[in-house]
């Protein structure tokens, strides 16, 4: 029997929240293993809704959105760490060359601004260039493959050797963080690096509001885990609440040739490299969805991996579903739209609720 449609209910107050957390949250630097200061902010932001937060050993942050058995509990899982870089190799010309953090690629970091963070001698501007950019004097330019060791960032600071990078106290291990170029559009597209995943963050962070302030107590336990090393794949692994029997990771959507899902809509994901997602899980997600009016596509992910997996993989004994805005040009500059983070949360409220 086809599910009933509910009148759907009105959410743009929530939905601007979320663009606004967003774009707080992109704007504080967070690649995988550089997340102090991001998670800080989310559990401030957690506990100002009313919500108990805590930190984990790992770094991550567990809330608890209440609710009213113990067991059955559902876990929402985001992450809140980015693709970004680190200090390999200080050159002899004083330039830096990178090692990955997460999935980084140069080919999409090429000409970006960075921040050299350094260990105890403050933040260094700079920008990621090919080797020798100048393509007036580089007879290779358009012929060189950008690797990590053909591109290299171009300090901000009289350098012209190593030496004088390591006064300004740079050294390997350093963190290279990529500016995230923020733009929300007057036709409701959010465009930055890192949509993946500080919008779900933020959806979370509406989801939460909405809770609080409509006096909703959830029919399940509810928790929310807001981990720190997705990219790398262990985000999900630890943390999960007892009596949790269910856990859904919150994360971007792929939007690309083959698939259905547009920016505008949530994607529910049926299957990824990591194989299907629970079978009740995406039933009765889609189910959810028809029935609170939420705009949704269900697609298959070709090259991609979730937290929940790795909560899997830990060895958690739970059903395990992934729904997400829908976001273009992932791990690049992305973009997605203000329609398809409200369409996430009417499926969370319609789903979870
Ligand atoms: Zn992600």
């Amino acid at each position: 029997m086809a599910a009933k449609k509910e009148k759907k209910i009105r959410l743009t107050k929530y939905t601007d929240y979320i663009v606004e957390k967003t774009t707080e949250l992109l704007n504080i630097d967070s690649p995988t293993g550089y997340t102090e200061e991001a998670a800080a902010w989310v559990k401030a932001q957690f506990e100002s809704l009313g919500f108990e937060a805590t930190l984990t050993n790992k770094g991550g942050v567990l809330v608890n959105l209440t609710g009213k058995k113990k067991n059955d509990g559902l876990l929402l899982e985001a992450h809140v760490d980015t693709l970004g870089g680190m200090v390999a190799t200080i050159k002899e010309n004083g330039r830096l060359q990178l090692t990955n953090l997460g999935g980084m690629n140069p080919n999409n970091a090429e000409t970006e601004n960075v921040r050299v963070v350094t260990k105890f001698d403050g933040i260094y501007e700079g920008t990621f260039q090919l080797n020798n950019a100048s393509i007036h004097v580089n007879g290779d330019y358009n012929d060189t493959k950008r690797k990590w060791d053909t591109c290299e960032v171009v300090l901000d600071e009289d350098v012209k050797s190593r030496k004088d990078a390591e006064k300004l106290g740079i050294s390997v291990g350093d963190i290279v963080c990529f500016e995230p170029n923020v733009r929300v559009t007057k036709t409701g597209y959010i465009k930055s690096r890192f949509l993946d995943d500080k919008l779900s963050v933020g959806i979370l962070l509406g989801f939460a509001r909405y809770i609080a302030e409509q006096k909703i107590t959830p029919k399940r336990a509810l928790y929310a885990h807001i981990t720190v090393f997705e990219e790398v794949g262990h985000g999900g692994c630890a943390n999960v609440p007892e009596g949790c029997t269910e856990a859904i990771s919150v994360d971007m959507g792929c939007v690309g040739d083959g698939l259905t899902c547009t920016e505008r809509q949530v994607s529910i994901c049926a299957k990824d490299s990591g194989g299907p997602y629970s079978y009740p899980v995406v039933k009765g997600l889609v189910a959810a969805a028809k029935k609170c009016g939420a705009d949704y596509a269900v697609d298959i992910y070709p090259h991609y991996g979730s937290d929940v997996e790795a909560t899997l993989g830990a060895g958690s004994d739970v059903k395990h579903g992934l729904i997400g805005a829908g976001v273009y040009a992932s791990h690049g500059y992305e973009r997605s739209h203000r329609d398809g983070a409200e369409n996430v949360l009417r499926l969370l409220i319609g789903y979870a609720l």
